[in-house]
Parts: structure tokens; C-alpha cells; sequence
């Protein structure tokens, strides 16, 4: 037996990848490998025993070979852990810089917010009945009044029809042995029929939903365990039925993952009892949700919640809208009504699966609310709706190309935020008037190892001729708080949104910045780029980041360029006076003032009713920010949410806003908004909004001024 002790140095520690590559190489030898660290022990063929040991980066490994090959297994392993298991060139990189002295925090990938609007649930409720449609993924308490619901608005869109539930049944486990042969002969034709199924959908799903197709080879691997199988035979030798072994050891092992107190592997775990499950139902020949069988009409399905398997099995062409009575708006059943452009209401509560089926229903994507037996005037009421939102869409983008002009002649830009090239061009075609927000981040996630110099040249470059000639926004990487990079080294933080964030993880690592700007620079000859800091909380850091800017710019000999910031820590507000001699813009971030004015985290599911950008202490901070740009001749514009919610459009106009920006789709018809207000009329509306005490009362009235200007167009 040959005996290692290894140190691994990859960044995310023996996770995912890194973990694939040595289970991967483990399983070409013959002899048996152990990996032990501290008191836990795994078979190193086992992806899911690796994963569970939890090893981060820096900790050393003991690793035990035994057989015929070990020598030879040895060797390899230890060369392949030593060479950084795939991720060898990152690490030279990343020895440049500290050494991982404390591990590195799971590498968690945050989508880009769609676009949304803040809103309570009863700010919801007062809105319009005009409001135009918004993708609204804040969370509101699930409420119930009679005959009427209210969940989580997930995907925007009213819908009309008839209910079918979609019950999950539980696999029945058949609990008596026929004796160990017969039980694993039984076991491996189920193992084999869940893989079938899901090779069946990873292919199905390929081409045009890569990321879902992900996770379902995620879950063939989890399929293959051998440690696992290993288990469940032992169960069957000492008298277990296939479904009472294979239960036990997915309970168990999913278990420890969703204990290791990481979110990237209690994911896994999630993944781990829906393969789980498939086993359990190919054993007892039934399907978690029986033969379904859809009514020959579409419906409004209601689910307790969709995991990833459930969604697959589902044809959209079938599903007016979703609406589950748990989940978040970021839960897997959000995320897919979403990129299906489903209407969807999630979190309504365990009551929605009392509902008979074929209960008429209305559901209210953009505001969460469902309605039950709705009369004939409720029906009509939602058809109203319906053609409004479909004629408002339509009349938006007719006149899209047009600038927005208010009717007593004031121009606001409307711009759109971006997170790539392709993106680009679809904001040109939607009369976007330029990019208020290029996040660059999204250049950096989901990789191993920085994009390099060209590669970033490369993306800026086609942004810039994309959007031929339009000015655009490059925010520099801001990346720390929800955003962690397997890459980028920082210390564990209690509190990652107060933590090494934005522009003070750049000037920490100047080589990464220096980068960046010198691919911006080199990119600004082929259009109209500004570059913005983003997270700036002290003059002190737009001084030295500027700095940064003008030594590569003359090592370039490029042009100059406009410098801005954002402002999204109240501190920069509250300084704007100061800041503004400094910068050539403001872009107000309204998502993180909100979170850091009123406190509350962002992305908190049971507090996010409370993260409205409407409340009065963000809207005066703005205000602020705006006068204060406005008096050093500098202009300011909103990046954040905020700037294409319809209930905020009126008010962030009559606070002097020179450019709202907004994701791509909303573009046309805050264009529309803008061009039937007056500004008159917009900044009597922004001074009462900042006189009242909370952001319902702000909600309250913009409901109220958007209802008096539909009775007037
Ligand atoms: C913001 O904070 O409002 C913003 C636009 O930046 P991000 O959402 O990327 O943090
Ligand atoms: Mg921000």
C-alpha cells in the first residue's frame, strides 16, 4: 500500500471540477484509492464521496493506494494534484497573489436579475389597471383575501383558464426482500431505466436549453456513483429490498452534502433525491407525476413546486401559466416560467392544490394576484387587460425609434443594460439610445480563469460597433457579495455585501483592472465608451481608480475617455457634491442603494417586500445625488431596476434624471411612458412622492397620477 499526503491548491478546493478530474483518474486504475481528510474517508472513485469531504483549498489530503497498479496510481495522482487537476495555469496565476490562506468561498454564479420591478404585494395591488407589464421577481408575502390570492409575482402576463394540478406522488417503496440476487437485479434495471431517461432528455434538451440539459448530466454522474451503488448493495446482502436500501442512502448522503454549509453543494443535495427519486419510481413502475394527462385544452397548472425533472416533462404549448404554492421568485420554477415567458405566480400557498381542477382562474403574473370563479365582469375585466397589455406593446414598439420627449418638449435618454454582445444589437433594434450598463461580469462568471486581455477587447469592441455609435456604459468588473469568482481569492466574509466588493476588489488587484481598462481603451476607437466604477463609497477610490485610468491610457496613447460612477452606497450619495467635480457622470444603482439605505439584503426571500427603490429614503438620496450633478454641470442617470419600473418612470423624470437604463425589453414602453407625461406634471409628482412617510404611499400615488393620465390619453 503507497501512502500520499497532498495539498490541493486549486481555488475552490476539491470541488466540482477539480473533484471530476481526480475521481476521473482514480477510476482508471485497478487498485483501491482512499482519500481521507480529517475524520472523513472517501472512495476517490466516488464523485459524491469526494464532494462530501469538503475540502477546501489549501487543506492537505491523505491518500491511500492499494494493488496492483498503485504505483503507477500513485504517481498519477499525486503529478495531477501537484499540476492543479485542470486548473494548473490558474494557479500560477493566482500564486502571483496571496496564497489562499483561509478557504475560498464556494464559486455561486447569480443570474442577472430580469427586469423587474420593486414592489409590495399591495403595491402591486394599487397599481394601475393600465400598468404595463413588468417582470417582476420581488418577492411579497403570500396573502389570501377572500376569493382572491395573492402569491409572488415570478413572470409577467394576466392569464384566463382552468386549473390542473400537478401532484407529485411519492414512489411506494416495496419494503420486503426477495432475496439479495433478485433485488439487485431489480435495482440495476431501474438504475439503468433512470438513465435511459435521462440521456433521453439531456439529448432532447441540448440544443436549445444548454444550461437545463447541465443539469441533468450533472445528475447522470450523481446516477454512477460506484460508492453509492457500492451501499446500496451492501443494504441488499444484509436483507434490504432494493427501494428500502437505495432510499436509505440517498437520505443519508444528501444529508451530509446539504450539511457541508455550502451552497454549491446543497444544490447537489437537491439534485441528488430528484435522481433519488427516479430510481424509486422506475422501481416501482410508476412516474412521479403518474400518466399525466393534460385536459385537450391549456391550463393553469398548479404544482407544489417544480424541480428540474418536473419542468422537463412539462410542453409548454400546454401551460397557460404556473402558479406553485411554494418557492421563491428565484426558485427553479420561476427561473423556467421565465425563460419560457410564462406567466407564473410562485409562494401562493399549500391551498392552491385544494383547488379542483378545471376551476376558471385569472392569474396576474406582474402582480401575483389569482383569482377564483371570476365572474363574467372579472373575466372581462382580465380581457381588458390582456388587449391593453398587448396594444400598449405594440404601439411602444411602433414608435420606439422615436426619442422620449415628454409633451412640454423635455428629452430623457432611455438606455438599456446589457450583460453581452448579443444583447447588443437587440437593444439597437428596440430603440435603446445606448447602454447605461454594460455588466462586465458576466464576461468573468461561469469560467476557471479570467477572460484575457483580447478576449475582453474583443466582446467591448463588438458592443461598441453593435451599437453603432451609441454611447455605452462599461462598468468595470464588480464582482464580491453575490457574485464570488472561483478565481478571484477573498477571504471568507461574514458579510459579502459590506465585504471586498466592486471597485475595492479591483484597486485591490491592479493587475485585473489594468487589464480591463487597457481592453476598454484599446475597444473606445471603435464607438462610444465610457467606463464607470461601480460600488464607490469614498472619494479616495474614484482618485486612485482614475489614476489607473489616465497611466493606461498614456502607456496606450489612447484618447480620453468619460469617467463615471456608480451611486449605490448611500455614503456616495450623501457626497455627490463632492464626488461630482471628479467624475463626468452618476448612474444612480438603485438595487444596492435600496438594500444598503433600508438595510435589507437584496436577494432575501422573506424580507424582500421590504426593498422597495420607491421608498422616500431612496428617493431623496437621489434626489440629492441628482442636484448635486446638476450643479458641477454633470449628468446623472439611474442604472438600477428602478429605472424601468412604470410606477417609478414619472418620478425619476420629475427628479431630473437625464438617462433611465433598463433591461432590453422594457425600453419601448418606458419610451412610450415618458413621451405621454409632461414634465410639469412629473415633477409635482416627485416632490409629494418625497414627502411621504413610506414606499406604499409613494406606490400609492404613482398608482393614482398613472390612473388620472390613462383617463386623459
Ligand atoms: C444596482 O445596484 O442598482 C446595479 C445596477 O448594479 P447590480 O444590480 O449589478 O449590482
Ligand atoms: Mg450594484
Amino acid at each position: 500500500m503507497i501512502e500520499l499526503e497532498l495539498t490541493i491548491l486549486n481555488p475552490t478546493g476539491l470541488h466540482a471540477r477539480p473533484a471530476k478530474e481526480f475521481v476521473a483518474l482514480a477510476k482508471k486504475f485497478k487498485s483501491s484509492i482512499t482519500v481521507f481528510h480529517g475524520e472523513k474517508k472517501a472512495n476517490a472513485k466516488s464523485m459524491l464521496s469526494v464532494l462530501a469531504l469538503g475540502v477546501h483549498a489549501g487543506r492537505t489530503i491523505r491518500v491511500e493506494v492499494s494493488g496492483e497498479d498503485e504505483e503507477e496510481a500513485a504517481r498519477a495522482l499525486e503529478e495531477a494534484v501537484r499540476s492543479g487537476l485542470g486548473e494548473g495555469e490558474l494557479i500560477n496565476r493566482l500564486q502571483g497573489q496571496a496564497a489562499p490562506a483561509r478557504p475560498a468561498p464556494p464559486a455561486q454564479i447569480t443570474a442577472q436579475a430580469a427586469p423587474a420591478a420593486a414592489g409590495t404585494a399591495e403595491a402591486a395591488a394599487a397599481a394601475a389597471p393600465a400598468s404595463p407589464e413588468v417582470a417582476s421577481q420581488t418577492a411579497a408575502p403570500a396573502a389570501e383575501t377572500a376569493g382572491e390570492w395573492r402569491g409572488i409575482p415570478a413572470a409577467p402576463g394576466v392569464v384566463i383558464g382552468r386549473t390542473f394540478r400537478l401532484m407529485r406522488r411519492s414512489a411506494t417503496i416495496e419494503r420486503t426482500s426477495k432475496g439479495a440476487r433478485q433485488e439487485k437485479e431489480l435495482l440495476h434495471r431501474a438504475i439503468d431505466q433512470a438513465r435511459g431517461d435521462l440521456q433521453q432528455l439531456v439529448e432532447d434538451m441540448r440544443a436549445a436549453r444548454r444550461d437545463e440539459a447541465a443539469i441533468f448530466e450533472a445528475h447522470l454522474e450523481l446516477l454512477a456513483d460506484p460508492e453509492l451503488i457500492e451501499a446500496v448493495e451492501a443494504g441488499l446482502e444484509q436483507g434490504l429490498s432494493a427501494g428500502v436500501a437505495w432510499d436509505q442512502q440517498i437520505a443519508e448522503r444528501s444529508a451530509v452534502l446539504a450539511a457541508l454549509d455550502d451552497p454549491t453543494l446543497a444544490a447537489r443535495a437537491a439534485d441528488l433525491r430528484d435522481v433519488g427519486d427516479r430510481v424509486l419510481h422506475a422501481l416501482a413502475g410508476t412516474q412521479a407525476y403518474g400518466p399525466v394527462r393534460f385536459p385537450d385544452y391549456p391550463v393553469i397548472l398548479l404544482a407544489h413546486d417544480l424541480t428540474p425533472s418536473d419542468t422537463a416533462g412539462l410542453d409548454p404549448s400546454r401551460v397557460l401559466g404556473f402558479c406553485t404554492a411554494a418557492g421563491g421568485p428565484t426558485s427553479h420554477s420561476a427561473i423556467i416560467a421565465r425563460a419560457l415567458s410564462i406567466p407564473a405566480v410562485v409562494n401562493a400557498g399549500e391551498r392552491v392544490l385544494e383547488i379542483p381542477d378545471g376551476t376558471l382562474m385569472i392569474m396576474d403574473g406582474t402582480s401575483g394576484r389569482i383569482q377564483l370563479d371570476p365572474d363574467e365582469a372579472a373575466q372581462q375585466q382580465a380581457r381588458e387587460q390582456q388587449r391593453r397589455e398587448r396594444e400598449r406593446r405594440e404601439a411602444a414598439e411602433r414608435m420606439a425609434q422615436n426619442p422620449a420627449v415628454t409633451r412640454d418638449g423635455h428629452r430623457v435618454e432611455v438606455a438599456a443594460n446589457i450583460g453581452g454582445v448579443e444583447q447588443a444589437a437587440l437593444a439597437c433594434s428596440i430603440g435603446a439610445e445606448g447602454v447605461g450598463l454594460m455588466r462586465t461580469e458576466f464576461l468573468f462568471l461561469d469560467r476557471a480563469t479570467p477572460p484575457s486581455e483580447e478576449e475582453q477587447f474583443a466582446a467591448y469592441k463588438a458592443i461598441a460597433e453593435g451599437m453603432q455609435g451609441r454611447p455605452v456604459i462599461i462598468r468595470t468588473l464588480d464582482i464580491g457579495g453575490d457574485k464570488p469568482l472561483p478565481y478571484i481569492q477573498v477571504p471568507r466574509e461574514d458579510n459579502p455585501f459590506l465585504g471586498e466588493r466592486g471597485i475595492r476588489l479591483c484597486l485591490n488587484r491592479p493587475e485585473l483592472l489594468r487589464e480591463q481598462l487597457r481592453a476598454i481603451l484599446r475597444a473606445a476607437a471603435y464607438g462610444h465608451l465610457r467606463i464607470m466604477f461601480p460600488m464607490v463609497a469614498d472619494i479616495t477610490e474614484i482618485r486612485r481608480a482614475r489614476k489607473v485610468v489616465e497611466e493606461v491610457r498614456q502607456e496606450l496613447g489612447a484618447p480620453e475617455i468619460e469617467v463615471g460612477i456608480m451611486v449605490e452606497v448611500p455614503s456616495a450619495a450623501l457626497m455627490a457634491d463632492m464626488l461630482a467635480p471628479e467624475v463626468d457622470f452618476f448612474s444612480i444603482g438603485s438595487n444596492d442603494l435600496t438594500q444598503y439605505t433600508l438595510a435589507v439584503d437584496r436577494s432575501h426571500a422573506v424580507l424582500a417586500s421590504m426593498t422597495d427603490g420607491l421608498h422616500p429614503a431612496v428617493l431623496r438620496l437621489i434626489k440629492y445625488t441628482v442636484d448635486a450633478a446638476h450643479r458641477h454641470g454633470k449628468w446623472a442617470g439611474i442604472c438600477g431596476e428602478l429605472g424601468g419600473d412604470p410606477q417609478a418612470v414619472p418620478i425619476l423624470v420629475g427628479l431630473g434624471l437625464d438617462e433611465l437604463s433598463m433591461g432590453v425589453p422594457s425600453v419601448p414602453l418606458v419610451k412610450m411612458q415618458i413621451s405621454q407625461l409632461s414634465l410639469a406634471e412629473a415633477q409635482d409628482l416627485a416632490r409629494r412622492a418625497l414627502e411621504c412617510a413610506t414606499a406604499a404611499e409613494v406606490r400609492a400615488l404613482a398608482a393614482e397620477f398613472a390612473a388620472r393620465l390613462e383617463g386623459q390619453n
